[in-house]
Protein backbone atom coordinates (compact mmCIF):
# COMPACT_ATOMS: atom_id res chain seq x y z
CA UNK A 1 0.00 0.00 0.00
CA UNK A 2 1.32 3.48 -0.80
CA UNK A 3 2.25 5.68 2.15
CA UNK A 4 -0.51 8.08 1.22
CA UNK A 5 -3.18 5.38 1.08
CA UNK A 6 -1.93 3.95 4.36
CA UNK A 7 -2.10 7.38 5.98
CA UNK A 8 -5.67 7.91 4.81
CA UNK A 9 -6.68 4.43 5.91
CA UNK A 10 -5.33 4.90 9.44
CA UNK A 11 -6.92 8.35 9.77
CA UNK A 12 -10.20 6.91 8.54
CA UNK A 13 -10.02 4.01 10.97
CA UNK A 14 -9.30 6.32 13.91
CA UNK A 15 -12.31 8.45 13.00
CA UNK A 16 -14.52 5.40 12.67
CA UNK A 17 -13.40 3.95 16.01
CA UNK A 18 -14.06 7.32 17.68
CA UNK A 19 -17.58 7.36 16.24
CA UNK A 20 -18.25 3.85 17.49
CA UNK A 21 -16.90 4.81 20.92
CA UNK A 22 -19.15 7.87 21.04
CA UNK A 23 -22.23 5.84 20.12
CA UNK A 24 -21.52 3.21 22.78
CA UNK A 25 -20.76 5.88 25.40
CA UNK A 26 -24.04 7.68 24.68
CA UNK A 27 -25.93 4.49 25.50
CA UNK A 28 -24.62 4.82 29.06
CA UNK A 29 -25.13 8.55 29.39
CA UNK A 30 -21.50 9.41 28.74
CA UNK A 31 -19.76 11.15 25.87
CA UNK A 32 -17.06 9.90 23.52
CA UNK A 33 -14.55 12.20 25.22
CA UNK A 34 -15.12 10.37 28.51
CA UNK A 35 -13.54 7.24 27.01
CA UNK A 36 -9.77 7.05 26.53
CA UNK A 37 -8.67 5.29 23.39
CA UNK A 38 -5.33 3.48 23.57
CA UNK A 39 -3.98 2.62 20.11
CA UNK A 40 -2.31 -0.78 20.49
CA UNK A 41 0.87 -0.73 18.43
CA UNK A 42 2.40 -4.17 18.95
CA UNK A 43 4.27 -5.22 15.79
CA UNK A 44 3.20 -1.97 14.11
CA UNK A 45 5.96 0.20 12.67
CA UNK A 46 6.70 3.56 14.25
CA UNK A 47 5.81 5.32 10.98
CA UNK A 48 2.28 3.95 11.18
CA UNK A 49 1.97 4.86 14.84
CA UNK A 50 2.90 8.40 13.85
CA UNK A 51 0.09 8.41 11.30
CA UNK A 52 -2.34 7.46 14.05
CA UNK A 53 -0.96 10.27 16.22
CA UNK A 54 -1.41 12.69 13.33
CA UNK A 55 -5.04 11.51 13.27
CA UNK A 56 -5.48 12.48 16.92
CA UNK A 57 -4.28 9.47 18.92
CA UNK A 58 -2.71 10.55 22.24
CA UNK A 59 -2.30 7.18 23.98
CA UNK A 60 -0.16 4.34 22.63
CA UNK A 61 -0.18 0.78 23.99
CA UNK A 62 2.65 -1.75 23.73
CA UNK A 63 2.99 -5.38 24.82
CA UNK A 64 6.78 -5.59 24.89
CA UNK A 65 9.17 -3.31 26.73
CA UNK A 66 11.97 -3.66 24.13
CA UNK A 67 9.64 -2.94 21.24
CA UNK A 68 8.37 0.22 22.89
CA UNK A 69 11.89 1.35 23.76
CA UNK A 70 12.89 0.90 20.12
CA UNK A 71 9.97 2.94 18.77
CA UNK A 72 9.89 5.75 21.31
CA UNK A 73 12.81 7.79 19.92
CA UNK A 74 11.17 7.89 16.48
CA UNK A 75 7.71 8.69 17.81
CA UNK A 76 8.86 11.38 20.19
CA UNK A 77 7.16 13.09 23.08
CA UNK A 78 3.56 14.19 23.31
CA UNK A 79 1.86 10.83 23.72
CA UNK A 80 1.24 8.73 26.78
CA UNK A 81 2.65 5.18 26.77
CA UNK A 82 0.64 2.28 28.14
CA UNK A 83 2.11 -1.11 28.89
CA UNK A 84 -0.49 -3.83 28.29
CA UNK A 85 1.59 -7.00 28.00
CA UNK A 86 2.73 -9.48 30.61
CA UNK A 87 5.44 -7.78 32.64
CA UNK A 88 8.34 -9.85 33.90
CA UNK A 89 9.96 -8.58 37.07
CA UNK A 90 13.33 -8.29 35.33
CA UNK A 91 11.82 -5.79 32.85
CA UNK A 92 9.99 -3.80 35.50
CA UNK A 93 12.80 -1.28 35.93
CA UNK A 94 12.84 -0.31 32.28
CA UNK A 95 9.03 -0.33 32.16
CA UNK A 96 8.91 2.11 35.09
CA UNK A 97 11.13 4.44 33.11
CA UNK A 98 9.40 4.40 29.71
CA UNK A 99 5.69 3.88 30.43
CA UNK A 100 3.14 6.27 31.94
CA UNK A 101 0.61 3.58 32.84
CA UNK A 102 1.06 -0.14 33.37
CA UNK A 103 -2.20 -2.05 32.97
CA UNK A 104 -1.00 -5.48 33.97
CA UNK A 105 0.12 -5.45 37.60
CA UNK A 106 -0.96 -8.77 39.07
CA UNK A 107 1.20 -9.22 42.16
CA UNK A 108 2.43 -7.18 45.08
CA UNK A 109 5.94 -8.31 44.25
CA UNK A 110 5.76 -6.80 40.76
CA UNK A 111 4.20 -3.63 42.18
CA UNK A 112 7.02 -3.35 44.73
CA UNK A 113 9.68 -3.67 42.05
CA UNK A 114 7.97 -1.01 39.94
CA UNK A 115 7.54 1.24 42.95
CA UNK A 116 11.17 0.98 44.00
CA UNK A 117 12.45 1.70 40.49
CA UNK A 118 10.01 4.57 39.93
CA UNK A 119 11.10 6.18 43.19
CA UNK A 120 14.75 5.93 42.14
CA UNK A 121 13.77 7.68 38.91
CA UNK A 122 11.76 10.30 40.76
CA UNK A 123 8.60 9.33 38.91
CA UNK A 124 5.18 8.07 39.81
CA UNK A 125 3.87 5.38 37.50
CA UNK A 126 0.13 4.87 37.17
CA UNK A 127 -0.86 1.23 37.43
CA UNK A 128 -3.96 -0.90 37.07
CA UNK A 129 -4.56 -4.20 38.80
CA UNK A 130 -5.09 -6.94 36.24
CA UNK A 131 -7.93 -9.32 37.04
CA UNK A 132 -8.45 -12.70 35.43
CA UNK A 133 -12.19 -12.60 34.79
CA UNK A 134 -12.39 -15.63 32.49
CA UNK A 135 -10.80 -18.11 34.87
CA UNK A 136 -8.64 -19.38 32.01
CA UNK A 137 -5.35 -20.69 33.36
CA UNK A 138 -3.43 -19.20 30.44
CA UNK A 139 -4.47 -15.68 31.41
CA UNK A 140 -2.55 -13.46 33.80
CA UNK A 141 -4.24 -11.47 36.52
CA UNK A 142 -5.43 -12.11 40.03
CA UNK A 143 -8.66 -13.90 40.80
CA UNK A 144 -11.51 -11.41 41.36
CA UNK A 145 -11.60 -12.15 45.09
CA UNK A 146 -7.92 -11.16 45.39
CA UNK A 147 -8.30 -7.76 43.72
CA UNK A 148 -9.13 -5.87 46.90
CA UNK A 149 -6.00 -7.04 48.68
CA UNK A 150 -3.83 -6.24 45.65
CA UNK A 151 -5.28 -2.73 45.26
CA UNK A 152 -4.96 -1.96 48.98
CA UNK A 153 -1.37 -3.20 48.98
CA UNK A 154 -0.35 -1.12 45.96
CA UNK A 155 -2.12 1.95 47.35
CA UNK A 156 0.23 1.86 50.34
CA UNK A 157 3.35 2.14 48.11
CA UNK A 158 5.13 5.26 46.91
CA UNK A 159 6.22 5.50 43.28
CA UNK A 160 3.12 3.80 41.92
CA UNK A 161 -0.44 5.05 41.94
CA UNK A 162 -3.13 2.43 41.51
CA UNK A 163 -5.99 3.85 39.50
CA UNK A 164 -8.27 1.03 38.46
CA UNK A 165 -8.73 -2.46 37.09
CA UNK A 166 -7.97 -4.17 33.80
CA UNK A 167 -9.08 -7.40 32.19
CA UNK A 168 -8.40 -9.09 28.89
CA UNK A 169 -11.44 -11.33 28.89
CA UNK A 170 -12.31 -14.43 26.97
CA UNK A 171 -11.69 -14.04 23.24
CA UNK A 172 -14.77 -14.91 21.27
CA UNK A 173 -15.95 -13.52 17.92
CA UNK A 174 -19.34 -12.79 19.50
CA UNK A 175 -18.73 -9.85 21.87
CA UNK A 176 -21.83 -10.76 23.88
CA UNK A 177 -19.84 -13.69 25.23
CA UNK A 178 -17.48 -11.27 26.98
CA UNK A 179 -20.24 -9.11 28.47
CA UNK A 180 -20.54 -11.01 31.78
CA UNK A 181 -16.81 -10.58 32.35
CA UNK A 182 -16.98 -6.85 31.64
CA UNK A 183 -19.88 -6.56 34.05
CA UNK A 184 -17.97 -8.55 36.65
CA UNK A 185 -14.98 -6.19 36.39
CA UNK A 186 -17.18 -3.09 36.65
CA UNK A 187 -18.98 -4.45 39.73
CA UNK A 188 -15.66 -5.46 41.24
CA UNK A 189 -14.25 -1.96 40.74
CA UNK A 190 -17.21 -0.49 42.61
CA UNK A 191 -16.78 -2.94 45.45
CA UNK A 192 -13.00 -2.47 45.68
CA UNK A 193 -13.42 1.30 45.71
CA UNK A 194 -16.06 1.12 48.46
CA UNK A 195 -13.98 -1.20 50.59
CA UNK A 196 -10.50 0.31 50.13
CA UNK A 197 -11.35 3.97 49.58
CA UNK A 198 -9.02 3.93 46.56
CA UNK A 199 -10.62 5.63 43.58
CA UNK A 200 -11.06 3.22 40.69
CA UNK A 201 -10.73 5.90 38.04
CA UNK A 202 -10.09 3.62 35.07
CA UNK A 203 -11.66 0.42 33.83
CA UNK A 204 -9.43 -0.94 31.07
CA UNK A 205 -11.43 -3.45 29.07
CA UNK A 206 -12.44 -4.02 25.46
CA UNK A 207 -10.43 -4.56 22.27
CA UNK A 208 -11.19 -4.16 18.55
CA UNK A 209 -13.98 -6.70 18.35
CA UNK A 210 -15.68 -6.01 21.68
CA UNK A 211 -14.92 -2.46 22.84
CA UNK A 212 -18.51 -1.29 22.35
CA UNK A 213 -19.79 -4.02 24.66
CA UNK A 214 -17.08 -3.13 27.18
CA UNK A 215 -18.07 0.56 27.07
CA UNK A 216 -21.73 -0.36 27.55
CA UNK A 217 -20.62 -2.14 30.73
CA UNK A 218 -18.60 0.81 32.00
CA UNK A 219 -15.16 0.70 30.35
CA UNK A 220 -13.50 4.11 30.03
CA UNK A 221 -10.13 2.92 28.73
CA UNK A 222 -10.26 0.72 25.60
CA UNK A 223 -7.29 -0.93 23.92
CA UNK A 224 -7.72 -1.04 20.16
CA UNK A 225 -5.16 -2.34 17.67
CA UNK A 226 -6.59 -4.06 14.60
CA UNK A 227 -9.50 -1.64 14.10
CA UNK A 228 -6.94 1.19 13.80
CA UNK A 229 -3.92 -0.36 12.10
CA UNK A 230 -5.46 -3.34 10.30
CA UNK A 231 -4.33 -6.94 10.78
CA UNK A 232 -0.94 -7.21 12.44
CA UNK A 233 1.99 -9.01 10.83
CA UNK A 234 2.44 -12.50 12.26
CA UNK A 235 4.50 -12.90 15.38
CA UNK A 236 4.34 -13.39 19.09
CA UNK A 237 1.61 -11.75 21.17
C1 LIG B 1 -3.15 -6.93 21.28
C2 LIG B 1 -3.93 -6.47 22.43
C3 LIG B 1 -5.01 -5.60 22.29
C4 LIG B 1 -5.52 -5.11 20.96
O1 LIG B 1 -6.13 -6.15 20.25
P1 LIG B 1 -6.96 -5.86 18.90
O2 LIG B 1 -7.83 -7.03 18.79
O3 LIG B 1 -5.94 -5.79 17.81
O4 LIG B 1 -7.67 -4.59 19.08
C5 LIG B 1 -5.65 -5.17 23.44
N1 LIG B 1 -5.27 -5.58 24.66
C6 LIG B 1 -4.24 -6.43 24.83
C7 LIG B 1 -3.86 -6.85 26.22
C8 LIG B 1 -3.53 -6.91 23.73
O5 LIG B 1 -2.52 -7.76 23.92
Amino acid sequence: MSDERQRLRIADNVARVRERIARAAEKTGRRGEDIRLVAVAKRILAAQVKEAIAAGITEVGENYVQEAAAKQPEIGAGVRWHFIGHLQTNKAGQAARIFDMIHTVDSLRLAETLARRAQQLGRTVEVLAQVNTSGEESKSGVAPEEAERLVAGIAAMNGVRVQGLMTIGLWHPDPERARPEFRLLADLATRVQDRTGVEMRWLSMGMSHDFETAIEEGANLVRVGTAIFGARPEGRG
